[in-house]
């Protein structure tokens, strides 16, 4: 079940209306289908939430047809995918900015509403923005970036500085022209809308409603039509109340108006808009759906639910779904509603009405509408094609619901991947006829069984979340999470689930929580009562696997060093970015800070440490005669009372951080069992303690940590004596300091 993650080569694009949309780093998607399809193999993308995805696939030489309900993603798609450039976005807004408006023009008339006095120097200049308390009548300060007199950042508004505001011309008209786009007097949705609007004040309402209301009579070219509704569409989200103020990246999924916000200057907004949307270089074509399957590249689009898609397809050449989850947003889906009624008009509203509808979602009814979505690809997909989803933002419940989800369509978990850095869970579903049923005894031990081999192959501590992830993997993988003792009650069968997996983890007889300062499940590790049958800690082999990556390759970068690692540490043992930089810091120099170069460090060569420990095996050797030891110059070397078999000092001398493998030796009171390391062990080796209070546990405990410097600065001291030498070996700690570099 476990297989490499598939990192992405870049961040998630910063796309329009971004923060509602689920970020997938950017190279995931082309990976994934260079590893999985031949070119020309016809992709479904039955959600369309990410314009990323189709356009990845496309570009990589896949026709993709995908099903977008939503009219605002299927926008983006077409727009993104139609490569716009500066230019013409310019010249579309252009158009707007000199469209008359009373005695003037558009531009002068929207920058009118956002002018305001400089404080410093008292020149009438535009806001940035305002900024404003929820519920309070007028804005409490201004964000300005004077370009007279040089003032920026924020002034508070006097009351002097609030009467010198332009006043709003009235907004009733505005208001009931937002609602009724949307929905008429007698639509039992109305109150909804309403509730929706209070995501926006007046001024906003009044500026993007003369926009929107400006397009009817403005004669433009289709694509700059198109072009301007994009920059709208950017500046509508602008121009809600859901911007926190000062928390600038804040991904929304409810409409609730933050304590403090920023309203923003829509013509600044709009202008900004126009870098957002350009992504591509040159456009990738997109067609509309129309029944066939002609084409050999490019995106086709559907605008409606995949499952209304189903009876028009014949002889369906799908050999892959590649999606990305939706996760419930009833901000971005009630939105959408406003948005779509503002531009199309309430025709345009029908298809996505019934999420205005809907105000509250749970994972068990999420988990019950994508089982619905699942099982109706089984007819699009050929039998032998994959079915890709990425559950981007991931966490325990999110995972939970499209997992039971996928296997009560029928679908079996094949292979798992997850990152806990990108927080994305990377799932391949097949088509399973065979349904588990186990009764809920069996299906215990069975899990009892998972959570087990799990630790036990993981070697060390987990949080709550990667045991929960561990297990339901596990679970989806043998399609036993849509047995009929979880699934009888469909409106509750996750939040059912749920309990069941955390009544195993609290009562578990061969689990213990490691005591902490948080009563929470959900912080955290957990370990085995009986680690006798653990393998070696991953962060160990991970670390004797970058020692040999940097030791085979002349040069290295981190994209290198991740492929590799992930390979050998698949699917729930994606490593963290922060173990692996750990190790590599440990040992490599980066010597090219643009390009993420590394190199193993020359004195980490194999040759160098083992003269180093040659000569420290030397230097503990005449220290212990010294100060009148018998020596056993063996491996750990032994320093015993002349004449004594009780044991004094027992050196363990290494080059690597790797000491998990020396934990079963015996302690006895009077021995002193102590790891002698290079230097540059150090932070690691703190770092594995920070990371694993059983590490850390046992090595405090029972041992010392020397490094070899130390041992050089003992052997050359003359006056040397048993008293300093056991005063000495306790003055330096490994202490983590947390590097400044980064590892991508
Ligand atoms: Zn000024």
């Amino acid at each position: 079940m476990n297989v490499p993650y598939i990192p992405g080569t870049d961040s998630s694009p910063d796309f329009p209306l971004g923060r509602f949309l689920p970020p997938i780093p950017a190279g995931m998607i082309s990976e994934w289908c260079r590893q999985n399809l031949a070119l020309g193999n016809w992709v479904l993308e039955p959600f369309g939430f990410n314009p990323l995805i189709p356009i990845e696939i496309a570009k990589a030489g896949h026709p993709i047809l995908v099903a977008a309900n939503n009219p605002i993603h299927a926008f983006l798609i077409r727009v993104l995918a139609s490569a716009p450039q500066k230019g013409e976005l310019t010249a579309a807004l252009q158009d707007l900015a000199i469209a008359p408006k009373g005695d003037g023009r558009m531009e002068p008339f929207i920058r009118s509403l956002y002018a305001v006095k400089c404080q410093d120097c008292g020149r009438h200049i535009d806001a940035d923005a305002f900024l404003w308390h929820k519920n309070e009548e007028q804005p409490y300060a201004v964000i300005i970036s004077c370009p007279y007199c040089g003032a920026t950042g924020e002034q508070s508004l006097t009351p002097n500085a609030l009467d010198s505001l332009t006043p709003l011309p009235p907004v009733q008209m505005h208001m009931a022209r937002a609602l009724n786009r949307i929905a008429d007097r007698d639509d039992p949705l109305r109150l909804q809308v309403e509730n929706a609007l209070n995501a926006y004040l007046p001024r906003p309402i009044l500026v993007l409603q003369t926009i929107i209301n400006k397009l009817e009579s403005l004669r433009q070219t289709p694509r700059r039509r198109q072009l301007l509704i994009a920059l709208i569409l950017s500046a509508a989200d602008r121009g809600n109340t859901l911007w926190a103020h000062p928390t600038p990246r804040e991904r929304p999924r409810q409409i609730v108006i933050p304590s403090t916000f920023k309203e923003v200057n829509l013509w600044k907004a709009l202008e900004d808009a126009i870098q957002t949307w350009q992504f591509l270089d040159s456009p990738v074509p997109v067609w509309d759906w129309d029944g066939t399957f002609n084409i050999s590249t490019g995106i086709v689009v559907y605008q409606d639910r995949v499952k209304e898609l189903l009876p028009s397809l014949q002889d369906v050449p799908i050999k892959a779904v590649v999606t990305t989850i939706p996760r419930p947003n009833q901000a971005f889906w009630t939105l959408s509603a406003l948005w779509t009624g503002w531009i199309w008009g309430q025709t345009a509203v029908t298809p996505i009405r019934q999420l205005l509808a809907r105000q509250r979602y749970d994972w068990n009814w999420h988990a019950h509408a994508l089982s619905v979505v699942f099982h109706s690809l089984q007819d699009l997909i050929q039998p032998e094609g994959h079915f890709c989803g990425l559950i981007a933002e991931n966490e325990p419940s999110f995972l939970l619901a499209a997992l039971i989800g996928a296997n009560i369509a029928g679908y079996r978990l094949h292979s798992f991947a997850n990152s806990r850095d990108d927080k994305i869970a990377q799932c391949i579903w097949k088509p399973e006829i065979k349904v588990s049923n186990l009764p809920e005894d069996r299906l215990r031990l069975d899990a009892d069984h998972k959570l087990k081999s799990f630790l036990q192959e993981k070697g060390e501590p987990a949080s709550y979340q990667q045991l929960h992830t561990a297990l339901v993997a596990g679970l989806a993988h043998d399609c036993q999470l849509a047995i009929p003792v979880f699934t009888e009650n469909k409106r509750q069968m996750t939040s059912d689930i749920q309990r069941w997996l955390d009544d195993i983890l609290l009562s578990s007889a061969y689990l213990y929580r490691i005591p902490d300062k948080t009563t929470s499940l959900e912080t955290g590790r957990w370990w085995l009562r009986d680690p006798s049958a653990a393998m070696t800690p991953l962060i160990d082999r991970i670390e004797a696997l970058v020692i040999q990556h940097l030791i085979e390759a002349d040069t290295t970068t981190s994209e290198n060093l991740k492929t590799d690692i992930y390979s050998k540490f698949p699917g729930l043992f994606t490593p963290d970015n922060r173990v692996l930089f750990n190790c590599l810091e440990s040992y490599g120099d980066l010597i090219d800070q643009e390009r993420h170069h590394w190199q193993l460090r020359p004195s980490e060569k194999p040759a160098a440490r083992a003269a180093d420990i040659k000569m420290i095996r030397e230097q503990l050797c005449q220290i212990g005669q010294r100060l009148g030891y018998h020596i056993l110059d063996q491996d750990p070397l032994l320093w015993r009372e002349a004449g004594d078999t009780t044991l004094e000092y027992r050196f363990h001398i290494l080059s690597t951080a790797l000491l998990a493998a020396h934990f079963q030796e015996e302690h006895t009171g009077s021995t002193r069992s102590i790891f002698v390391v290079p230097g540059s062990r150090a932070n690691l080796l703190a770092y594995k303690s920070q990371r694993n209070p059983v590490f850390a546990e046992h090595l405090e405990q029972n041992y010392l940590v020397l490094k070899f410097r130390l041992v050089r600065d003992l052997q050359a001291n003359p006056l040397l004596t048993r008293e300093l030498f056991e005063k000495q070996i306790h003055v330096d700690p490994p202490e983590y300091r947390a590097s400044q570099l980064a590892l991508f």
